[in-house]
């Protein structure tokens, strides 16, 4: 796993046995990847929010971060990011060539994965939150990370075939060309709104035989939007 650069404290916050504590946390609630735990562990996630709310900031919540959006709850970030490391082609390969993120927000779970991906591309339609996105992780100096302002709602050709593609809003109805630009072996995990007009959390793999969709727990994300703001 790559290293991440100690970023000091200036806001002389000592964060790393409150990270401690949430890391705990979420191997109680069942994820136990270690590789997710790690990763998790290295983020700081009080760097990406609003000042006011770091003493939040390891604490099982979602958080604003501008723009009406909010920062998924670590236990979902963690639960979202062992589902992709099952991939079958991760199985295989023991590694996620390239990984397509829908929802950059404020770059906290785009780091964690750049950390655990070969190469990450994350996608935000809101201007004002792809510019935050981009200054919260210029310290981490992680260059197999890419941040691009685009609709996600039409994935990323040019990224494509992707082994993992996760989306961090929630559809109304599964845009097929999510499951078009994954490779073979590859995985989608996404909330999908479902019958009862609730959330449910959707996992896809592109077999050589075709799609399985496996649906998983309810769980609740701002909605998937189109066009750039
Ligand atoms: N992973 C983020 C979670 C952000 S919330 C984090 O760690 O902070 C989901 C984000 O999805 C919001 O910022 C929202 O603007 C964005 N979003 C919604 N529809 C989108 C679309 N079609 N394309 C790209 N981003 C979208």
């Amino acid at each position: 796993m790559r290293a991440i650069p100690y970023m000091g404290d200036s806001v002389g916050f000592s964060s790393e046995r409150y990270r401690l504590s949430m890391i705990e946390q979420i191997r109680l609630s069942g994820v136990e990847d270690l590789r997710v735990l790690q990763a998790m562990l290295k983020v700081e996630r009080h760097r990406f929010v609003d000042s006011a709310l770091r003493v939040q900031a390891y604490e099982d919540t979602s958080l604003p971060i501008g723009a009406g959006q909010t920062i998924s709850k670590p236990n979902v970030v963690a639960r979202m990011l062992s589902l992709l490391l099952q991939a079958p082609i991760y199985l295989q390969k023991g590694l996620h060539q390239r990984v397509l993120e829908i929802g950059t927000g404020c770059g906290y779970q785009a780091a964690i994965l750049s950390l655990l991906c070969k190469e990450v591309y994350s996608l935000e339609r809101i201007k004002e939150l792809h510019l935050k996105a981009k200054s919260n992780l210029r310290p981490l100096r992680l260059p197999n990370l890419h941040l691009l302002l685009r609709d996600g709602a039409q994935g990323y050709e040019t990224g494509s075939p992707f082994s993992g593609i996760l989306s961090a809003a929630g559809a109304e109805h599964l845009p097929r060309i999510w499951i078009d630009q994954l490779d073979i072996g590859g995985r989608l995990v996404a909330p999908v709104q479902n019958q009862a007009g609730r959330q449910s959390l959707l996992v896809i793999d592109r077999t050589p035989s075709g799609i399985k969709e496996v649906i998983m727990e309810d769980v609740h994300f701002v909605p998937l939007k189109s066009g750039i703001e």
